[in-house]
């Protein structure tokens, strides 16, 4: 049943990256002022864009350490608001200690606060885990399922969530957007979302189909290493001729 839903919802996305064109804005009215907003990259752009992430990198990782769909669950919820490496830092003992949801339950609460307790919100981070882990053994016999819509359904699991989930874990071409995905898409000219739901919706239909399952993967690390927020390394990206960003920063100057 879960994996027949998750099927289906892998179906709507690559029957609308087949038929689809680069939008021209993914929220009417956009929220930007209407002569600011850059122009789209054209699809044999975006295909450029994308060919160049994959020739650079093409096994794209995450980050988040983990040992099963479980532990990957866990960590990915442990890292709103967190960096990845807060969180691995936390998580390697606490993994060691509970790899499974059933081992988690007999851990408590109390403990999973004390080893996690160096992330932000770790209170109610250690109350997700806990909750999460006893909907596991309740309802799924202590299996993650790859059903998106389920795991949503989980304490302290949002879309992005799922998204890495079913992406990372069960291979299913999702686009989970965090902050970086959401400013690049917006800054190379992939997107005009002003939602991270408008980013994604705007990914899944002009990504490449070739290129999807690692889509999200090459945008957060393009984000994180060097289309920094305050001050994009703009002089080393190998997507700078084709991006659409309009305050590109200059090769600093040597002194
Ligand atoms: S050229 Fe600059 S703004 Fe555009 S993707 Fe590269 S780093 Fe980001």
């Amino acid at each position: 049943m879960a994996k027949a839903s998750s099927d289906i919802r892998s179906a709507s996305i690559r029957s609308s990256v087949s038929k689809g064109k680069p939008r021209k804005s993914a929220a009417k009215g956009g929220g930007t002022k209407k002569s600011a907003k850059p122009s789209l990259l054209s699809e044999a752009k975006i295909r450029e864009v994308f060919r160049r992430f994959h020739a650079a990198n093409p096994e794209p990782k995450g980050e988040l350490e983990h040992i099963n769909p479980y532990t990957l669950l866990v960590a990915v919820v442990l890292s709103a608001q967190a960096t990845d490496a807060g969180v691995n830092k936390a998580t390697r003992a606490l993994f060691k200690a509970a790899d499974t949801p059933e081992k988690m339950l007999a851990l408590g609460e109390e403990k999973v606060r004390d080893y996690i307790k160096t992330i932000g919100l770790y209170r109610a981070k250690a109350k997700n885990v806990i909750g999460l882990s006893q909907r596991l053994v309740d309802d799924f016999g202590g299996e993650v399922p790859a059903d998106s819509g389920i795991l949503e359904s989980l304490p302290g699991v949002g879309r992005k969530t799922a998204n890495v989930v079913m992406n990372i874990a069960f291979q299913h071409p999702t686009i989970a957007v965090d902050t970086h995905v959401f400013r690049v898409a917006n800054r190379i000219g992939l997107s005009h979302g002003t939602t991270p739901l408008a980013v994604e919706e705007d990914l899944l239909r002009v990504v490449p189909p070739e290129y999807l399952m690692h889509a999200h993967h090459w945008l957060i690390l393009h984000g994180r290493y060097v289309c920094k927020a305050r001050k994009p390394e703009c002089w080393r990206c190998i997507v700078n001729d084709l991006c659409l960003f309009p305050d590109k920063t200059p090769a600093p100057t040597a002194k």
